[in-house]
């Protein structure tokens, strides 16, 4: 794995194989990198040098192969035999991932979820079996999971994260309206849908001003 790739070019090269797929959908063989930018909101320059990375090259007369460009990103983007996910939370949010996520990806599985309240443990929500807190290690283990999903309380989401660590997954989607601390080696992304939620209602706002003074 190349460690020089930054995070940013990890999340385009996901958004442009959503276009490709849609792309793909509508029949589409080939597309240029202008095309592709255009969609993906980005420079056609910065596409290039996004799909230079997979060292896929285009071809002047035609653009990208859609389905060669797809195949390129699945092999630099997806681990072979996919990664298993963990969920710490079984709460509105965490059950409504556990809705969107069951059955959506082959390759990121959530295969557990774990959460602190007995009455949301020993079934099975949305195909996922939910276990005690106490069983966490051992399951995560046994799955062999690779990434871990926090969908507790804030004042819950530090000490999760850790024992997250502990069990020596690397990657964690926080979705706990806190700012983890980590180790440098454990990437986080932090989805705080409030701040977004109010970012958008500030700005529907503002726009609503300046249509008025159109
Ligand atoms: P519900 O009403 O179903 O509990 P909620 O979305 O209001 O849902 P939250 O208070 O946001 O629930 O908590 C989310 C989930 O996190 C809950 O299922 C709760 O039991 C769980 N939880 C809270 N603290 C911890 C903790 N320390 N460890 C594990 N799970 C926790």
């Amino acid at each position: 794995m190349n460690k020089a790739i930054s995070d940013k070019v990890i999340g385009r090269l996901g958004q442009y194989r959503r276009l490709l797929g849609r792309l793909a959908e509508e029949g589409a063989r080939f597309v240029f990198s202008h095309d592709l930018a255009s969609m993906a909101r980005v420079t056609a320059a910065q596409v290039r040098r996004d799909l230079m990375v997979l060292g896929a090259s285009g071809n002047p007369a035609k653009g990208y192969s859609v389905s060669g460009l797809l195949e390129d990103i699945e092999a630099f983007l997806d681990a072979p035999d996919g990664q298993n996910v963990a969920l710490v939370g079984v709460g509105n949010l965490g059950r409504a991932l556990l809705a969107f996520f069951a059955g959506r990806s082959t390759k990121l599985r959530i295969v557990a979820a774990f959460d602190a309240n007995p009455e949301k443990t020993g079934r099975v929500i949305h195909g996922c079996r939910c276990y005690g807190m106490d069983a966490l290690e051992a399951e995560i283990q046994r799955e062999a999971v690779t990434v871990g999903v926090i969908a507790v309380p804030a004042d819950a989401a530090q000490e999760i994260a850790e024992h997250l660590i502990e069990t020596g997954i690397r990657g964690l989607l926080n979705f706990a309206p806190v700012r983890l601390s980590v180790p440098a080696n454990v990437y986080v992304e932090d989805i705080d849908m409030t701040v977004s939620m109010e970012r958008v209602a500030y700005m529907a706002r503002q726009n609503a001003v300046s249509l008025e003074k159109l």
